[in-house]
């Protein structure tokens, strides 16, 4: 089965509750043959809506982060470790996570990435197998067999955290530099960065928001 035929299979989904709440599955989108493979956590209110993942607030930065490196959105894969929205903007539960862990080990099998970059820490933990949060791991590649192909794995803060941390912001951008090198490529031009400015919508309300557990 290729991805696309795996994606139409998982629009059915009904493994957890979450089937229950949500407008859609965000299975995941971008280069299906990319050497680099983002994981988020799960979608929030746009990407619900939209089916894609990072279009709200997080996934500008992720696109502005990705510039920076000399990439673009259509050049790398992007998915979570969660496909469908947990209601309001709570964490995904340790159930939801295993009933949904199946289908991210498929793409990843199916996708090849040489390079994962886990964003935050439910992807972190998720796929390194271990407890250590993210601000310990961030930044340092670790060695990891996914879908049954040696990969690096390369912890990275959420962009959702570093949206409104300006020292975050910075450890993000500093841990994103070094991805050229991770795929083997000589690094991106350095340039002047742009300040980021978040805009001042909630990234994914809009119910009562609780604290995200990114960090
Ligand atoms: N945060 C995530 O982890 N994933 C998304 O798709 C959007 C925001």
């Amino acid at each position: 089965m290729d991805l696309a035929a795996y994606a139409d299979a998982t629009s059915a989904c009904t493994r957890c509750r979450l089937a229950a709440g949500r407008t859609q599955v965000v299975f995941g989108s971008g280069n299906e043959h990319a050497d680099l493979m983002f994981v988020g956590e799960a979608p929030g209110f746009h990407e619900d809506k939209n089916g894609v993942p990072f279009v709200g607030q997080a996934g500008k930065l992720l696109e502005k982060l990705l510039g920076e490196v000399g990439l673009i959105r259509s050049d790398v894969y992007i998915a979570n470790v969660i496909k469908c929205r947990p209601p309001g903007n709570r964490d995904p539960q340790p159930d939801e996570i295993e009933a949904c862990e199946g289908h991210l080990f498929r793409q990843i099998e199916l996708i090849k990435p040489t390079l994962v970059a886990t964003l935050g820490n439910f992807a972190t933990k998720l796929l390194s197998g271990k407890p250590t949060g993210i601000t310990r791991v961030h930044g340092v590649p670790q060695q990891v067999t996914l879908g049954g192909n040696e990969v690096t794995l390369y912890p990275l803060y959420h962009p959702a955290a570093a949206l409104y941390t300006r020292a975050m912001l910075s450890v993000l951008e500093e841990d994103f530099a070094r991805i050229p090198q991770l795929l083997g490529r000589p690094a991106a031009a350095p340039e002047a960065l742009e300040p980021f400015v978040p805009e001042p919508v909630f990234e994914r309300a809009p119910e009562p928001t609780v604290q995200l557990g990114l960090f």
